[in-house]
């Protein structure tokens, strides 16, 4: 064997000093409605370090978990970078889910302390009591906290704990193998399930996301995570940024289209990541009322499939929208739909409204029935498999090995691979709707209809029938003042779909229900549906 390279460790602590020490000077902005909160890395770096010097104090040791229930902000990304650094893992709770998931998780982890803003103890509180192994509550910022109290559990004040800490840590040299941080999947199905993301993960997710193929991140951006942190590491894009040296500008509570505006017009963001629905509300806002978001070069959109419509409505504004997949399993970021440099016209937008090109490191492949690997042809549909060093290789405490074949995730989505690598979903494989033996795809369903100017959103399930086994069923919210029907939705398709996949089942509703992460959650609707709480219009 030749001898090689040094074994140097990819870890976050190696991340957090860089990017603190070379990029000093750079600001970390948290957003507070009608101003800011401004620190530089500098003082981020000492804050961290205070804080692993006070989270040790509390008797975090090894890789306790110690978890977050906080917003986008500044502390927030301190607990970040101190928690894995410190060799301790960070555990950031979904404050989106139903309390008896958040107690599931909370347990499950087996968290140690939590890390909670002033502005959700009162949606901790209604928990706490429950949380077996929490010992120690830190309340960052204002808030009363008489509602934790009674609950068995330490109170500390965060801003008291760090200044009682030294200003210095000893940070401990981890094996880049070991745990940095774990997030829990939503559970559409059955209990949510721990994925824990190593050093080694977090840093080279962090690279990719800094190559240009990815979202291009360096010392010239201003980064605005809209996506929560709470949610698959806001997309990765805290740790990048400080790796890269950009800024981060943090909206806190302020998620909605008009404080987003707001925030995006003092601060100028020139990358800014969100779901769908979120950038959809931001639209329909600057159109009425105008906003000036023209810092944004890149807007990373996923999470959901991203409505043509939507990216068009954005070019039509000179923000540019790239679509891009991966799951809480996948760190998240594992495809980007940048176009190649060739294509124009139609086979630009084919490229930009697939779920993207694979990104370096990583290896996909499409799967059909009886395990059998399909060509990546662009053309043969099947279940999508992943495997790289971001991609997890189990779930914390609970085996699922039907998730896992021969080294590959199975991603339970379903679509197709082109031979140059773009990923093209046409659904989820449990929101496939097989009509007659034949599959219609819900997502391409929707994305037509929200290409309708007088819809808002729609959602496709499929319900049970007695002649085709299932059928499409079309929920959709239309554009206030606006009057559409049936008849005339189905004229619209009609020319871009199918005839046999008209949908002749329609609901008009008021907003489609989301998930606690703010995806259509179809499993309100189906069971809307099958309850007859929906209003159906059949047309045949
Ligand atoms: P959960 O699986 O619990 O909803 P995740 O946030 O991990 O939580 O969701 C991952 C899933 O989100 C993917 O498996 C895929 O179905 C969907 N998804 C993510 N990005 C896209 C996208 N660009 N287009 C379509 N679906 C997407």
């Amino acid at each position: 064997m030749l001898s090689t390279m040094q074994e140097f460790p990819l870890a976050i602590g190696t991340v957090m000093r860089y990017g603190v020490e070379v990029f000093g000077d750079v600001e970390v902005v948290t957003w507070e409605g009608d101003g800011a909160r401004r620190r530089t890395y500098a003082e981020v770096g000492e804050r961290a370090a205070r804080l692993a010097g006070a989270l040790r104090q509390l008797g975090v040791d090894g890789d306790q978990r110690v978890a977050t229930f906080m917003w986008n902000n500044v502390e927030h990304l301190e607990a970040y970078l101190a928690v894995p650094s410190m060799g301790a893992v960070l555990h950031t709770l979904n404050l989106r889910l139903f309390p008896d998931q958040l107690v599931y998780i909370a347990n499950h982890a087996e968290d140690y302390v939590v890390i909670v803003d002033g502005s959700l103890i009162p949606l901790l509180a209604g928990v706490l009591p429950q949380l077996k192994t929490v010992r120690h509550v830190v309340v960052v910022g204002e808030g009363d906290t008489a509602p934790l109290e009674g609950a068995g559990k330490e109170l500390h004040q965060y801003e008291e704990l760090l200044a009682g800490a030294p200003a210095v840590f000893e940070w401990p040299e981890v094996d880049e193998r070991s745990a940095a941080a774990t997030c829990y999947t939503s559970g559409t199905t059955g209990n949510p399930k721990g994925v824990v993301y190593s050093h080694r993960s977090a840093y080279l997710h962090s690279m990719a996301m800094c190559t240009g193929n990815a979202m291009g991140l360096s010392a010239s951006d201003r980064v605005l995570p809209v996506v929560p942190m709470f949610h698959a590491n806001a997309w990765g894009m805290p740790y990048a940024a400080v790796m890269a040296g950009a800024a981060l500008v943090m909206p806190d509570r302020y998620l909605q289209a008009e404080p987003l505006a707001r925030l995006i017009e003092a601060e100028r963001p020139t990358v800014a990541g969100a779901v769908p629905t979120i950038w959809a509300d931001l639209l329909r806002y600057t159109k009425e009322h105008g906003a000036d978001l023209s810092s944004l070069r890149l807007v990373p959109c996923g999470g959901s499939a991203v409505p043509e419509a939507l990216m068009r409505g954005f070019d039509e504004i000179g923000v540019r929208i790239v679509q891009a997949w991966g799951m809480t399993e996948t760190s998240p970021v594992a495809t980007v739909a940048h176009p190649p440099v060739t294509a124009t016209g139609e086979e630009e937008w084919r490229a930009r409204i697939s779920q993207g090109r694979i990104l370096a490191g990583l290896e996909m492949r499409v799967v059909g029935d009886g395990d059998v690997v399909l060509p990546n042809d662009g053309e043969a549909v099947g279940e999508v498999e992943i495997r790289g060093p971001w991609i997890t290789a189990s779930y914390y405490l609970d085996e699922d090995p039907g998730k896992f074949h021969d080294g590959w995730l199975r991603t339970g989505d379903v679509g197709t691979l082109s031979p140059r690598g773009f990923l093209t979903l046409t659904d989820r494989a449990k929101d496939v709707i097989k009509s007659g033996g034949e599959w219609i795809s819900s997502v391409e369903l929707e994305n037509h209809l929200m290409a309708h100017p007088d819809i808002v959103e729609a959602a496709v399930v499929g319900v049970p029938d007695d002649r085709w086994q299932e059928r499409p069923l079309a929920s959709v919210v239309v554009r206030d003042g606006a009057s559409v029907t049936p008849e005339r939705l189905r004229e619209f398709l009609s020319g871009r779909i199918a005839k046999w996949q008209l949908p002749e089942r329609w609901a008009f509703i008021p907003e489609v229900p989301k998930t606690s992460v703010g995806k259509f959650d179809k499993k309100v609707l189906r069971r809307r549906y099958a309850d007859g709480e929906l209003e159906v219009r059949r047309v045949e």
